[in-house]
């Protein structure tokens, strides 16, 4: 069988919740079935939320759920210049700007009913002169991938942009259009990276062959074939497994306060509870 490497990726920005051991679950289900190797991979570069705490907490929950990883963890903010490598890569090829608007100016500029904060923001670099004199005034700004740009350059590529979903079992290419996020944010004054580019840099450096990840992140993969289209790297296959929702029929996020798996373990279910409750056969 041709190798199989998979990845979990989870943010240190809280506890895990069931959500995670769910994507867990399926990444190491996912590995196990294909006699494959699962890597771990911290993706830490917004230092502002994550905290080393929770990043111990990952592995403690990790062992508890009964699983292990192959080789070495993979810590995203020990990487940053491999980043920054990346975005100087796409600077020289006119494919990223600065953009210096407030968050504010950017939902001002939105059209009205769009789904959400910043996507489908598309912008433009400024002048050299105004740009040079906004740096020299020490003005914050986001590094943004110019959706423009991108298609010139990609030429006939840009409408064939694609990815391989097996989440039915079955191999489908289907299309990637990354137009809906806009030009999405890859680095920012202070930080060289985004998610984005963090994720799709990582997934190429590691060699995995396939990424299990939840319907929520489904659409954003058009965003992730387009920068791997830009940067030649080669594309993961993609599974998208069902999300376990809240009581309120609502995604569980960290965020939102859901309880993390160690107060479950805590209240004496099991990892085997956990199973099921996650819909996992
Ligand atoms: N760090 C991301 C998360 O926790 C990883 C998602 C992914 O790329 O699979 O949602």
């Amino acid at each position: 069988m041709a190798d199989f490497v998979t990845r979990f990726a989870p943010s240190p920005t809280g506890y895990l919740h069931l959500g995670h051991a769910c994507s867990a679950f399926h990444v190491w289900e996912a590995a196990k079935a294909a006699n494959g190797r699962v890597l771990l991979r911290i993706e830490d570069i917004d230092q502002t939320r994550c905290r080393p705490e929770y990043e111990a907490a990952i592995l403690e929950d990790l062992a508890w759920l009964g699983l292990s990883w192959n080789g070495p963890v993979r810590r995203q903010s020990d990487h940053f210049s491999e980043y920054e490598a990346t975005l100087k890569n796409l600077q020289h090829r006119g494919l990223v700007y600065r953009c210096f608007r407030t968050r504010r100016e950017i939902a001002a500029a939105m059209p009205a009913g769009a789904v959400a904060d910043e996507w489908g923001f598309t912008g433009r670099p400024l002048s050299a002169l105004e740009e040079e004199s906004r740096l020299a005034r020490g003005h914050a700004f986001a590094w943004r991938l110019s959706l423009a740009a991108a298609q010139d350059a990609l030429g006939p590529r840009y409408p064939q942009l694609s990815y391989i979903d097996e989440s039915d079992g079955t191999a489908r290419r289907v299309a990637a259009d990354p137009r809906p996020f806009g030009d999405v944010v890859l680095g920012r004054k202070e930080t060289p990276a985004s998610y984005h580019l963090a994720c799709c840099h990582d997934d190429a450096l590691q060699g995995v062959t396939h990424v299990i990840r939840g319907e929520d992140i489904r659409e954003m993969t058009a965003v992730h074939a387009l920068l791997q289209a830009l940067m030649d790297w080669p594309q993961p296959v993609y599974r998208f497994h069902p999300l376990v929702l809240g009581p309120d029929g609502k995604k569980l996020s960290k965020r939102a306060g859901d309880r993390g798996l160690r107060a479950w373990r805590d209240e004496g279910k099991t990892p085997d509870d956990l199973r099921r409750m996650t819909g996992i056969p």
